[in-house]
């Protein structure tokens, strides 16, 4: 299987290079050449537990990575989940049903991809002998999966920088409560995008860039969109037979990345009636499926602070496939949205879309009303999925973190302190944690004092 640049100005390359490489050179996102049709096997993949199923998955994809190496980083990827079914799909009543996708090691869904892009990093410094260091920004959720994926591997270090004060305490101490050698996690003092600002200013000094072996983290990673392929594949398996047809995935979305996923697997002939896109406040999405304008606004923070993102940096992949396959389309509409901040799609074809989006004040209210209902806590995120619910057919909302790790929110709602034994943990380890400014000079003094001694 070869992957190719949405913009197809660059050569296609393998699986392994497509994952070292992540962004394409041309500025486009690897996708497969051709999507490959799932019917043939779906009938021998019902029974497979989770990591089996994923291992299956990817020997479609990795077509040039050694299958022993697979099953290892497959394997690997899944054991620090904390619940047997790995992704446990809970029924609130028949026909709606909650996709638990928050029992890894930092309890958010992004543990499903970065678990696994770990292993596969470890697994490609090991065959090239190349050490990395991995250099990312985060709001939270990202950061902390990042670390957790490559805490403890031989031959990479990873640092990360967040926005001192603008994280929640438990996802602060999820970064710098590690007891890893290898993990930096630097707070800033300034923004999210002070501190994205100042990376792109490191990785933009190609020569230091080389030098420091510097390797990006981000939310665009090719085997990152594969890996959360396989819960959608996973989930529909564990549905009885009657409740199979006129099956929706309601999925709450930022950046395009987690329903992207799922209409893959639908192209791939997994069958899905259609994808609900549950946005917050920041409706970019919402806009665009309701009326076929892509428009950026500014960021509104909200209490899904995950999802608070305004540039869909997923969008481009499903724009291709929308686009026939076509990269000069992909690169004039692209370009247009860069130079106006918009694009009006003529013949937008929202395809098996349906979009909500939600209010802070619709979250808490979703949040009491399902607990009233079902005695069922949802986190903030997810809460967002249960506005406009479709009304028929069956329904699987994906829960993307546990609601233990935002307990102000929950508690506004229903007046209940939420906790969870992994986060309680943390308490106790002393946190490791760095301060700098958010320029890109003492970012690369700081990196080069640390890989060097
Ligand atoms: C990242 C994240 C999302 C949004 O996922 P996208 O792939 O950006 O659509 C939703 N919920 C939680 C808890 C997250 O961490």
């Amino acid at each position: 299987m070869q992957y190719v640049s949405t913009r197809g100005q660059s050569d296609p390359l393998s699986f392994t290079k497509a994952v070292a490489t992540g962004l394409a050179p041309d500025g486009g996102l690897y996708v497969p050449m051709d999507l490959p049709d799932l019917r043939p096997f779906l009938k021998d993949w019902e029974g497979l537990g989770y990591a089996d199923l994923c291992e299956e998955f990817f020997k479609l994809f990795a077509t040039d990575l050694d299958p022993v190496v697979l099953k290892q980083c497959v394997r690997d990827a899944y054991l620090d989940f904390s619940h047997p079914d790995t992704a446990p799909l809970k029924t609130l009543e028949k026909g709606l049903h909650v996709l638990e996708l928050f029992h890894g090691p930092t309890l958010a869904f992004k543990d499903f991809a970065l678990q696994l892009l770990g292993n596969l990093y470890e697994a490609q410094i090991q065959r090239t002998g190349n050490p990395i260091n991995v250099l990312g920004a985060t709001s939270g959720d990202t950061g902390a999966a990042a670390i957790h994926g490559l805490l403890g591997k031989e031959g990479v270090n990873i640092f990360i920088l967040y926005p001192r004060g603008g994280v929640s305490a438990l996802q602060e101490r999820q970064m710098t409560c590690t007891r890893a050698d290898n993990v930096y996690a630097i707070g800033i003092d300034g923004t999210f995008d002070d501190a994205q600002n100042s990376i792109k200013e490191v990785f933009g000094d190609l020569e230091f860039r080389h030098s420091a072996h510097l390797s990006a983290v981000n939310s665009i990673n090719l085997a990152r969109v594969l890996a959360q392929c396989v819960y959608y594949i996973y989930a529909f398996f564990r549905l009885p037979e009657e409740e199979r047809e006129n099956l929706t995935f309601v999925v709450p979305t930022g950046n395009f990345g987690n329903v992207l996923a799922g209409w893959w697997t639908q192209k791939m002939g997994l069958p899905v009636k259609g994808f609900h896109i549950a946005t917050n406040q920041n409706d970019i999405l919402y806009r665009l499926f309701t009326t076929g304008k892509y428009e950026v606004h500014s960021v509104h923070p909200s209490s899904a602070p995950s999802m608070d993102i305004q540039i869909a940096s997923n969008f481009e992949r499903f724009l291709y496939f929308h686009e026939g396959q076509d990269p000069a389309r992909v690169r004039e509409i692209m370009s247009q949205f860069r130079d106006s901040g918009q694009y009006t799609f003529a013949d937008f074809n929202r395809d098996t879309f349906s979009a909500s989006r939600a209010t802070d004040a619709d979250i808490q209210a979703h949040i009491r009303d399902i607990h009233e209902q079902y005695g069922y806590v949802l986190d903030p995120h997810t809460a967002c999925g249960f506005q406009n619910l479709p009304e028929s057919g069956t329904r699987v909302v994906l829960g993307t973190a546990d609601p233990a790790k935002f307990p102000e929110t929950i508690e506004l709602s229903i007046g209940e302190h939420p906790k969870s034994p992994r986060l309680e943990e943390l308490k106790a380890i002393e946190p490791c944690s760095y301060v700098l400014e958010p320029d890109p000079e003492s970012v690369k003094k700081f990196i080069h004092e640390h890989i060097t001694s």
